[in-house]
């Protein structure tokens, strides 16, 4: 009888075994993964890199990066946030630094340095691994958990955002919030700024069904880019999903101006210089090429004030029609999952069935963009882990 078997080799199960194994260092702990290797997915994170965490280590304005989760992961973020995983990491030799937009990756640049650190250290405490391992069938018995012919004291589930993880704990009486993707980016195929793929605009506001993200935005060949769009896909998941990612997105691309505060600089601009042309004027630091597309072509003089007030309006909601949506290839992430007022997230375990814990992305929690689902692996992992195995430290 194991006292505890961890099911799934990610992030978050890896994280559960390791901290579990050194909670309690006589317990038996079982990590089961039904593929051929462990941390598939922090191997090509960070476009291969492994954006690890963030650099924000107040829980509060932590929690504002998950569209689902904030709420419950105050608690458990108070036990282990940014500075923990990063503690944990260089106590075990991993260099850490932080880039400008608060990223922080290993100094190797390399996902592998994370998973060798991962590996060493749950050989080193002993945790037994199986590879290539799938359960058939699941079941609770008075006393323990039946996985076929493996028996545990405790369950740790931590499939990730894949289908069995979620047929079993609905089996074992929870609810699943049904699973639909998060962080990607915009398809617009009558955008008329594709020609202007590569340009990248510092901050602007985008607005759809009654959300506003703000942040950079990328221009790119499909449609829309860059942290305000993935902000945008992650808080709209759920609404475009029932869309079927099809719906207006309004882009604001001065955000810092009113429409009378726009249409008083173009009035002023009219006066100072009636007879150049407004396109290639550029009052409000657009890139180049993106002003001369919004603004018309016209000299001032013969362009009306009716008509710069239409320009203001547009260049303060410019209207695009998304249809479809793009992977982003760095990072994306389910939302969706284990419905989260059945757990208790001081132990991580099971409101509904006692000795069953849950970790990472088989929860609906899911961050933003920028090491923050990581960070939902490595703190849910480490409360789950140490508390399956607290009676046998004891
Ligand atoms: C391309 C990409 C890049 C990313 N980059 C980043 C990044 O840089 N920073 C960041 O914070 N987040 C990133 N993410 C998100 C992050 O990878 C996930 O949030 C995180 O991996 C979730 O960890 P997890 O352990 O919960 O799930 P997973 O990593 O999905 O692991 C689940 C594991 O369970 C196994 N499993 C499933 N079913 C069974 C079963 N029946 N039996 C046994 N094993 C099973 C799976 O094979 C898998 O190994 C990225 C995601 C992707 C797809």
């Amino acid at each position: 009888m194991y006292d505890l078997i961890v099911v799934g080799g990610g992030a978050a199960g890896i994280f559960a075994a390791i901290s579990a194994q050194a909670a309690a260092p006589e317990a038996r702990v079982l990590l089961l993964e039904k593929s051929a290797v462990l941390l598939a997915k922090v191997r090509v994170s960070g476009g291969g890199r492994c954006n690890v965490t963030h650099n924000c280590f107040e829980p509060r304005p932590l929690t504002t990066h998950y569209p689902r989760g904030s709420k419950e992961l105050l608690g458990p973020f108070h036990r282990f946030q940014p500075q923990d995983t990063i503690r944990w990491f260089e106590a075990r030799g991993v260099k850490l630094k932080v880039e400008a937009d608060g990223r922080i990756f290993p100094t190797t640049d390399c996902s592998q340095t994370i998973i060798d650190c991962l590996l060493q250290e749950a050989k080193k405490l002993g945790v037994e691994i199986r590879l290539r391992h799938r359960i058939g069938v699941l079941e609770r018995t008075e006393n323990c958990f039946a996985l076929d012919d493996l028996r545990c004291k405790k369950l740790l589930l931590a499939t990730g955002s894949g289908a069995d993880g979620h047929q079993w704990a609905e089996k074992l009486g929870h609810t699943i919030q049904k699973p639909v993707p998060s962080l990607f980016t915009f398809n617009v195929p009558d955008s008329p700024l594709k020609e202007l793929s590569g340009i990248a605009v510092e901050s602007a506001e985008l607005s759809l069904g009654g959300l506003t993200m703000r942040g950079p935005l990328l221009i790119t060949h499909f449609g829309f880019s860059g942290p305000a769009a993935l902000k945008l896909s992650a808080w709209g998941a759920r609404v475009l999903h029932e869309h079927g990612y099809k719906m207006e997105l309004s882009i604001n691309w001065l955000p810092d101006l009113s429409v009378e505060e726009i249409v008083d600089s173009l009035a002023a601009l009219k006066k100072r210089a009636p007879q150049k042309q407004l396109s290639s004027e550029n009052p409000f630091g657009l890139p180049k090429n993106l002003w001369k597309t919004l603004a018309p072509l016209d000299r001032l003089n013969d362009i009306s004030l009716a008509q710069l007030r239409n320009l203001a309006q547009k260049l303060h909601a410019d209207r695009y029609q998304v249809d479809g949506k793009t992977t982003h290839k760095e990072e994306f992430v389910t939302c969706g999952g284990v419905s989260l007022k059945e757990v208790d997230f001081k132990t991580m375990e099971s409101k509904k069935c006692p000795g069953l814990y849950f970790a990472g992305e088989i929860l609906d929690i899911d961050g933003v963009t920028g090491g923050f689902n990581f960070q939902n692996a490595w703190t849910t992992g480490f409360i789950a882990g140490t508390a399956a195995v607290l009676t046998i430290s004891k």
